[in-house]
């Protein structure tokens, strides 16, 4: 757009961009005051509170605290199931005991039966009145000194203990909610040191009153090798379809040993390895004497809670990182907003002093014409000439503002049409001639005559054209010259504006294509402009399937380049 003569008092213009400053500054403290309170606060206090609960979480143990109730519980049920094994092995045999009546020869043969059937005891015995029959696995005995020993030692000792105590013994037993009681303790087998177990029973099938005792001892090889695994390895795998998660250990093991340091388990589940258990539980009714341990298959549970917390403070690390850049970015975007903002109340007051000042002239020029005080025909023929210029400058800016309102509103409408491109930019140029040169401008016109037809909007690339005319007239000092070059290039047609006039910095290149932008540079304050002239030309070029380019150093002048295909294929639709 064209400048006018008339000039805005600096005191003015400063004062209202000090205000403006003062407000854009005001607006942006209460904009960011606004983004503190209401997330950078609230996500600075997350951030915060989940920190140092995290780092009491760790103090405090409250996860070990959870995975040792939950092993607890876990140990208890083993225990449960330990015990209820035992006992239901144990009715099992005693339901196959001898009844009342049976001679001493019945009695031995039925146990043997009762031994045979269950290969895991190493003894079944009976005593009924003042009679023990003891019997034990008779190959094993064979082959094994130390179970010939311990039924030697057993039959005569529980015979002495059943003479002496078994009154008090059979009272207490029928107590006893099943009748039995059990006693456990560290035995030796030519095959394993282990833990046995000898369940002393009443029989049902007999009165209260007699004094008959009954029991069985399983046999500590079985106990260590397979019923302990057995119910431990159950038990882990139950574990893990119920609850997933890390895999658990379990063994059991003699409570004298309390699991000293390289002291060896009873029995483990599979997996156990090395260590010591995470949590242990005293077994107190069956295995009295043993006690069973848990924990985590290579791994502990302060390991696992400190991966934990490593864990949550990583995503917590990670999620204030995010928090941290949408922080960053929104104030980036409410810059950029901001800057929008100031841009747009620039640019309306630029206009409506551009369409004032045209108008004014107008109606000044003609208020005189009217008043017939001009007589000479020169005079009036400039004072024409001047209301023809004005209402065209105004015709021009109302042209920009209504495209680039379409442009905005989605709506602007382009139509091709082969063109004898020379002949149009000849045109364009021609009515401005008399304006360029009336300016003192030395005027370059290189147009190639032989330039075939190009499908274009042939007001839009006047538009264009004339929005770039009107910029080297406008922001040229000293150096006045104006250069217009068509001509064919490849499969193209470039259209270039030159000036000598102040040149854009290189930062600014990039940018003067945008809506509303325009340069820093004192000139283009004191010219009056709208900063909408370039966004335009960029909108018809690349509605045209072409491009635009500028070429500038600052202080030297600025070329800008606009092609256009040959060929109406590469036109596209409208890019705003
Ligand atoms: P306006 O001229 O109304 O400010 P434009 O969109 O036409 O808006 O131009 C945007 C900005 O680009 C101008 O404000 C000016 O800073 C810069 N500019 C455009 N053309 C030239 C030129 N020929 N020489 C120097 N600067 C220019």
């Amino acid at each position: 757009m064209l400048s006018t003569a008339i000039e805005v008092p600096s005191e003015v213009s400063e004062m209202k961009l000090r205000r403006r400053g003062l407000l854009g500054g005001f607006n942006r403290f209460r904009l960011m005051l606004t983004l503190g309170l209401a997330v950078l606060l609230p996500a600075a206090a997350l951030i915060y509170v989940n920190f140092s609960q995290l780092r009491t979480f760790e103090r405090d143990k409250v996860l070990e605290k959870a995975i040792h109730r939950d092993f607890q519980e876990m140990l208890a049920i083993t225990e449960k199931k330990i015990n209820k094994k035992a006992v239901s092995m144990t009715e099992d045999a005693r339901n196959l005991f001898p009844s009342p009546g049976s001679d001493v020869e019945a009695k031995e043969k039925k146990l043997d039966e009762i031994l045979a059937k269950s290969p895991w005891l190493a003894h079944a015995f009976l005593y009924e009145e003042d009679v023990m029959v003891f019997r034990s696995q008779s190959d094993q005995m064979e082959k094994d000194r130390y179970l010939r020993k311990e039924h030697e030692h057993m039959a005569e000792s529980y015979n002495t203990w059943f003479g002496s105590e078994g009154k008090a013994l059979v009272e207490g037993l029928y107590k006893k909610k099943r009748q039995m009681t059990f006693i456990t303790g560290p035995i030796k087998r030519a095959d394993c040191n282990a833990y046995g177990m000898t369940v002393v029973f009443a029989l049902p099938q007999y009165s209260k009153e007699d004094v008959v005792i009954a029991g069985v001892s399983f046999d500590p090889c079985y106990l260590q090798q397979t019923f302990f695994p057995g119910v431990l390895n159950e038990q882990v795998t139950e574990k893990l379809t119920e609850q997933g998660g890390n895999q658990v250990a379990m063994m059991v093991y003699p409570v004298e040993m309390e699991m000293a340091p390289g002291a060896k388990p009873l029995a483990t589940s599979a997996g156990w390895g090395e260590g010591e258990p995470e949590v242990s539980r005293k077994l107190d009714d069956v295995f009295r004497g043993l006690a069973l341990g848990i924990k985590y298959q290579g791994t502990s549970v302060e390991a696992l809670g400190q991966t934990w917390v490593h864990r949550s403070f990583l995503i917590l690390g990670f999620l204030s990182l995010m928090i941290i850049g949408g922080l960053v970015l929104t104030r980036h975007i409410v810059n950029k907003e901001l800057a929008l903002a100031r841009l747009k109340s620039d640019f309306v007051s630029n206009v409506s002093h551009e369409l004032r000042t045209p108008l004014a002239l107008i109606r000044l020029y003609a208020e005189t014409l009217e008043l017939g005080r001009i007589t000479t025909g020169d005079k009036k023929q400039r004072y024409y000439r001047i209301i023809r210029k004005e209402s065209e400058r105004l015709t021009a800016l109302i042209n920009n503002i209504l495209d680039f309102s379409r442009i905005e509103a989605g709506r602007k409408e382009y139509e091709f049409r082969n063109t004898d491109i020379a002949e149009l930019v000849h045109n364009t140029l021609e009515s401005y001639r008399y304006q360029i040169e009336q300016q003192g401008f030395a005027f370059e016109e290189n147009i190639d005559p032989n330039l075939p037809a190009v499908p274009v909007d042939r007001e839009a690339i006047a538009r264009a054209l004339v929005n770039l005319v009107n910029n080297a007239l406008k922001y040229s000092q000293d150096e006045k010259f104006l250069g217009v070059k068509l001509y064919r290039d490849n499969g193209v047609v470039k259209l270039e504006v030159a000036d000598h006039g102040i040149g854009i910095t290189r930062r600014d290149q990039s940018k003067i294509f945008e809506k509303f932008y325009r340069a820093g540079d004192p000139l283009v304050h004191n010219t009056k402009g709208s900063g909408l002239g370039l966004s335009l030309v960029r909108h018809i070029t690349q509605a045209h399937g072409g491009e635009i380019a500028v070429e500038s150093t600052p202080g030297k002048g600025s070329r800008f380049i606009l092609s256009l295909p040959l060929s109406a294929a590469a036109q596209q639709p409208a890019v705003s």
